[in-house]
């Protein structure tokens, strides 16, 4: 089977994570700064922090907005559970705003809901705007509508490190409060498990640093009285254990020198793909002029007028010939654990119909021509 994505790992990446085990820190050694600072350094963000997961980065990105009970979140529906539950664990709401046809959340759809969430005082707290396959959201539009209400954005960038928005780097936090990478083995660069809290506000880092480490901190400027003695520490937050280790930190920073390589290499095969399904019956990635796609994940829609299957055929077929294909994502508001919060599909029908249509093929770095070809091939075969 030629899964949807997979990691790259290099003799180097070993060797780097062999010399941690060796070394006298498997976690909270020099590896984890080190890699905070080359992805600071990369994206342009002032402050980097790493942590065991973009989940956990989502919730601690939350909670340092002051996302609480009677808040509201509101995401896309077409992205990873993650992005929505984060705030369900701050036990704030969560609503959806419908996609355009880039997959991302529609700035109409967006303005639209903010002027009418503003007429009757339901306005969210924070907005996860979800940079879908690796394109970038059109945040400047997005921050001046979140200025404009009182809304602070955050960006989950789980598919988009590598990529770029108006020629510079995604995770600048230009147009966000907050910036979020997952650092998962089918994503962009790998820690085998692991994710990225990225800001320019000293405050908010501060207080991401505080909870992803139980709330306790070391600095006695922080605490409520002078240090009882060289040991003392104090718990001042409630927070969590979302620590990375040196292991992990160590790969991340590894996989950082090849980043480049990975995006240019994605959207070369992006484009041979382009190239080789102009013809078929499918709706093809939108490309944005602002926005260089990480291209984490290539979908295409099919046009299913104009075949003569169903979705769930294609899909399978794909599958029987040896061909990982994915779907990315079922809609949110569809999730037994959202249905109950009354959600109506209707209100989302771009994303029902991305829902009836979106098939992701292969995409990672290592994917040969030729197999490329055969994935291009069977879906041929499928759609004729
Ligand atoms: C993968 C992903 C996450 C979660 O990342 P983890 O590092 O696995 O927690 C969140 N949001 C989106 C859009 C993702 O694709």
């Amino acid at each position: 089977m030629i899964p949807y994505g997979r990691q790259n790992i290099s003799q180097e990446d070993i060797d780097v994570v062999s010399a941690v085990l060796r070394s006298d820190f498997l976690t909270q050694g020099p590896a984890i700064p080190h890699f905070e600072c080359v992805v600071a350094q990369y994206t342009g963000a002032r402050h980097a922090l790493a942590v065991n997961s973009a989940t956990s980065a989502l919730h601690i990105a939350c909670l340092a907005l002051g996302l609480g009970a009677g808040d509201c979140l509101w995401t896309s529906p077409i992205t990873f559970v993650a992005s929505a539950n984060c705030g369900l664990y701050c036990g704030a709401r969560v609503d959806f705003v419908d996609i355009d046809e880039t997959g991302n959340i529609g700035i109409a759809a967006l303005e639209a809901k903010l002027a009418c969430a503003s007429r009757d005082g339901s306005l969210p707290k924070v907005l996860v705007a979800v940079h879908l396959a690796g394109l970038s959201c059109d945040m400047e539009a997005i921050a001046a509508l979140a200025a404009r209400y009182g809304v602070r954005v955050v960006e989950d960038a789980s598919h988009a490190i590598g990529g770029r928005y108006q020629d510079a780097p995604v995770g600048n936090c230009r147009y966000s409060d907050i910036t979020v990478f997952s650092f998962h083995p089918v994503k962009i660069v790998t820690t085998g498990e692991g994710g990225m809290a990225l800001t320019n506000d000293d405050a908010l880092a501060a207080h991401m640093d505080l909870l992803r480490s139980h709330g306790i901190t070391r600095d006695p400027a922080r605490m409520t009285h002078t240090p009882d003695g060289p040991w003392y520490y104090q718990q001042i937050a409630l927070g969590f254990n979302y620590r990375i280790t040196d292991m992990q930190a160590a790969l991340g920073a590894s996989q950082m020198t090849r980043i480049d390589e990975f995006v240019v290499k994605r959207n070369a095969l992006s484009q041979r793909y382009d190239r080789l399904l102009a013809n078929l019956p499918l709706d093809l990635p939108v490309h944005i002029s602002q926005s260089y796609s990480a291209r984490h994940i290539y979908v295409v829609r099919l046009r299913l007028a104009l075949i003569g299957c169903s979705h769930r055929e294609v899909f399978e077929g794909m599958r029987q010939r040896g061909i990982g294909v994915n779907l990315h994502y079922i809609p949110v508001y569809l999730q037994p654990w959202y249905k109950d919060m009354g959600f109506n599909p209707d209100d989302f029908p771009h994303s029902q119909a991305y829902y009836a249509q979106a098939i992701s093929l292969p995409m990672y770095p290592d994917l040969t021509d030729f197999q490329q070809d055969q994935v291009v091939n069977a879906l041929a075969e499928l759609l004729a």
